[in-house]
């Protein structure tokens, strides 16, 4: 039963091949046996889940039920869940238990999908590799002394070690695709404002979306179809019809003007990488859609633009972890000074704290403009840059990230090298345009994402022209060794 996408579930449990509980207790199962090996799900809900499942089946046998209902997934642990901790990868929540859910989880609650449990994931999503999370690193199941990506990389480990057929996730730089890429599956962020980001702990909260992950584009689809809606309870929640996903998967894309940004081909791209991506750029070819060669000319802005920015907005949301409200609190304070100090400094990791060392620098007085203002100008500049583009093309596409999963510690003390990762995903997070990684190869046995980005609001189109991809090739497909 781990083998099937969550399509092909759906039917099972429509058809009633199997039920709501036992593909629960099936998943529930391979995570008590497997994810010791990869530390990808770090709170199981195993007695809530198995109680969601047979409500399930019950709203199964009345008929029309929503088409999630009874499919089990993972909820990355920056959600909000009502009754069940809530980390955030982090020491400072470690004992935090929300008394409420997300607008996305109580969106999968009301279409009927079981949730199986958390995922594990870099603290406060500043990452690129899951190694800053306070529950340890996860590993990607294709490479185990290999990162999975970040930062939500449990979500993307457990997909393709089959331990939940979907997730969700979230991207503030690239943390949906960047993962996606490294662990072989599919996983999407959509436009600003098109998913609510209610309940789900801020970083830099306009950049942050959250997204679906799944092994294809159409479950993808699937998932974005419940994640996604208008949210009056989050002030940048976007009041536009969700269309229905899946009904334009199946379009020819004949026609279809793809832009490849000769930016994205430069120094830094691992050859092997730029090999599958080019491979998969003449498969689309040969379904018809035209490749159109285009500059994206302030690429290479995009990453020092971003570490300004998002360090800057992470100082600000950050700031309510005090010791006061809620979450860690060190022993034995002397006077609150010590107290905000100590509950600070123990519980945030080193990165975080780096983060918000930054971010505070940047938005002191004198050098506010300098800096954040600056870097608004620029975050202007790249979005002229895909307005451009979009003018002549349908969607751009390139690879996800410049190479594929490398080894734990490798980049962990050189920062800058960690934010290179994100080098291609970055800019539509400041654009904030909708943006996806899929499985296009292998280099060094570890697969490669093909990343596809689309104009605001064009998430069908992106997810059309995947699932034709997907349709003509079998890389989604593949599994790490003893998954199956
Ligand atoms: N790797 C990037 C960072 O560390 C992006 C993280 C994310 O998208 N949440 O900020």
């Amino acid at each position: 039963m781990h083998n099937k996408t969550i399509a092909e579930l759906i039917e099972g449990l429509q058809k009633k091949t199997f039920s709501s509980v036992e593909l629960t207790e099936h998943f529930l199962a391979r995570i008590s046996q497997l994810n010791a090996q990869f530390n990808a799900v770090i709170t199981v809900t195993a007695e809530q889940a198995l109680a969601a499942a047979a409500k399930a089946d019950e709203r199964l046998a009345g008929g029309n039920a929503p088409a999630m209902c009874g499919v089990p997934i993972l909820h990355k642990d920056i959600f909000c869940t009502d009754g069940v901790r809530t980390s955030c990868g982090s020491k400072m929540l470690d004992n935090f238990v929300p008394p409420y859910n997300a607008t996305v989880v109580d969106n999968f609650v009301r279409d009927g999908a079981v949730m199986l449990g958390k995922t594990n994931m870099d603290e406060f999503a500043m990452g690129s590799s899951n190694e800053t999370s306070f529950y340890g690193p996860v590993k990607n199941p294709w490479a185990l002394d290999c990162v999975p990506g970040g930062s939500s990389g449990g979500s993307a480990a457990a997909i393709a070690a089959r331990l939940a057929p979907g997730a969700t996730a979230t991207d503030t730089g690239g943390s949906i695709r960047q993962p996606a890429a490294l662990c072989g599956i599919s996983g999407l962020k959509p436009t600003y404002g098109r998913v609510s980001r209610w309940g789900m702990i801020a970083f830099a909260s306009s950049l942050d979306q959250a997204g679906p992950m799944a092994r294809t584009a159409e479950d993808c689809a699937i998932l974005l179809n419940s994640m996604a809606s208008f949210d009056d309870k989050d002030s940048t929640s976007v009041d536009k019809l969700v269309p229905n996903y899946c009904a334009s998967l199946n379009n020819p894309i004949k026609g279809l003007r793809i832009g490849i940004p000769r930016e994205y081909f430069s120094e830094g791209l691992h050859p092997g990488t730029e090999q599958a991506v080019k491979k998969a750029l003449a498969n689309l070819e040969g379904q018809g859609a035209e490749l159109v060669d285009i500059s994206l000319p302030s690429s290479h802005l995009s990453v020092p633009a971003y570490y300004v920015i998002a360090p800057a907005e992470a100082s600000a949301n950050l700031s309510r972890f005090d010791g006061v409200k809620y979450g860690y609190r060190c022993d034995d304070p002397k006077d609150l000074q010590d107290m905000y100090c100590r509950t600070r400094q123990e519980g945030f990791g080193e990165e975080v704290q780096r983060r918000i060392l930054i971010g505070t620098y940047c938005l002191s007085a004198g050098y506010y403009e300098a800096y954040y203002g600056k870097a608004q100008q620029v975050r202007q500049l790249i979005q002229q840059d895909f307005d451009d583009a979009f003018k002549s093309v349908d969607l751009i596409m390139g690879p996800t990230c410049p190479s594929p999963a490398f080894k734990f510690g490798s980049k962990g003390d050189d920062p800058v090298a960690m934010y290179l990762e994100d080098i291609y995903t970055i800019a539509t997070n400041l654009a904030g345009l909708p943006g996806m990684s899929i499985p296009c190869g292998f280099v060094e046995e570890k697969p490669v994402g093909l990343q596809i980005i689309g104009n605001y609001f064009d998430e069908a189109k992106i997810l059309n022209a995947a699932h034709q991809f997907q349709q003509s090739t079998d890389w989604h497909k593949q599994a790490p060794e003893g998954s199956l």
